[in-house]
């Protein structure tokens, strides 16, 4: 499988599943973000992207 947002192959462990990344990031910024609105519920992100993605969202609050 491959990362939704980098594209890059990624084993099982290394990544966030969508219903994942919604439920631990109860966060309506972080849901905001136009990667994660753009996920379909098969959509995967790794966990390099998943905190690239929380410190622009950390960023945009700043
Ligand atoms: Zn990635």
């Amino acid at each position: 499988m491959n990362c939704f947002v980098c594209s890059k192959k990624k084993e099982d462990f290394e990544v966030w599943h969508n219903k994942v990344v919604i439920a631990a990031t109860y966060d309506s910024e972080f849901q905001n973000n136009e990667y994660v609105q753009n996920m379909s519920d098969k959509s995967i992100i790794c966990h390099d992207c998943i905190l690239t993605i929380k410190n622009q969202v950390d960023e945009n609050i700043k």
